[in-house]
């Protein structure tokens, strides 16, 4: 069995684990195998074994990789999990099952603009920057009641949840509770949080997705 599998196995046991522990519906988290800069070589062996769902942090590149791998694969997911130039937005909306990264008004208009003609939504999700990080995308928690209500009256955006990135040096737990908190109280369903060091963590606090790469991949490059 490659490595790739052994890891696969390893982090789908412990998501199923915490999720018994923490009395979460069995199934309600969706593992996100996080294939940003992975050859499609190194991702074929998680498709064979059955892995569905997959991130992806830039454009040009899924575009090179995913078209021929859901070829073979068509029930293949793949979600954009980095940051989204606006101009980008059509590609994007073609491409992706999912966007997790919307964080700004221009781009949220772009999206809208394209999803309309597409005909075809992928699944939304705002991007929360729980440490308020100046180099970090992400919306202010202090700005996203007046960003979600922009994206819902002025650009007919349905949004499924919301996404964070916990600053590398805080402990993540207070981060995943702060989004966990904002969702609730607009009664968002999804919370993308939590990556190969905190995944299990995340669950503890409520994650619906969480994006999981080196713990899969290996260290990338
Ligand atoms: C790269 C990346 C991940 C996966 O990170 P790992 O630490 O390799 O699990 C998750 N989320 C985002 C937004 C990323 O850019």
């Amino acid at each position: 069995m490659s490595e790739t599998v052994t890891r696969l196995d390893t982090v789908k046991a412990a998501i199923e684990r915490m999720t018994r522990d923490f009395e979460r519906e069995p199934g309600s988290v969706t593992l996100i195998a996080v294939s940003k800069t992975m050859p499609a070589e190194a991702i074929l062996p998680a498709l064979e074994a059955g892995q569905r769902v997959f991130g992806e942090n830039y454009v040009q590149e899924a575009k090179a990789k995913w078209p021929a791998l859901r070829e073979r694969f068509p029930d293949a997911q793949v979600h954009m999990i980095g940051p989204l130039q606006s101009n980008k937005a059509r590609e994007a909306v073609e491409l992706f099952d999912a966007i997790h990264s919307l964080d700004r008004e221009s781009l949220a208009k772009e999206i809208a603009r394209e999803i309309a003609k597409a005909g075809k939504a992928p699944t939304l999700y705002v991007q929360v920057n729980t440490g308020d990080e100046p180099q970090k995308g992400g919306v202010s928690p202090s700005e996203i009641d007046a960003f979600l209500e922009t994206c819902r009256v002025h650009h007919g955006l349905v949004i499924e949840g919301l996404m964070c990135i916990p600053p590398a040096d805080d402990p993540p737990s207070p981060h995943f509770a702060l989004l966990a908190k904002i969702a609730a109280r607009h009664g968002l369903s999804g919370l993308s949080m939590g990556m190969s060091a905190d995944y299990e963590a995340a669950i503890q606090l409520g994650a619906t997705h969480v994006r999981v790469g080196s713990a899969i991949f290996g260290a990338r490059g």
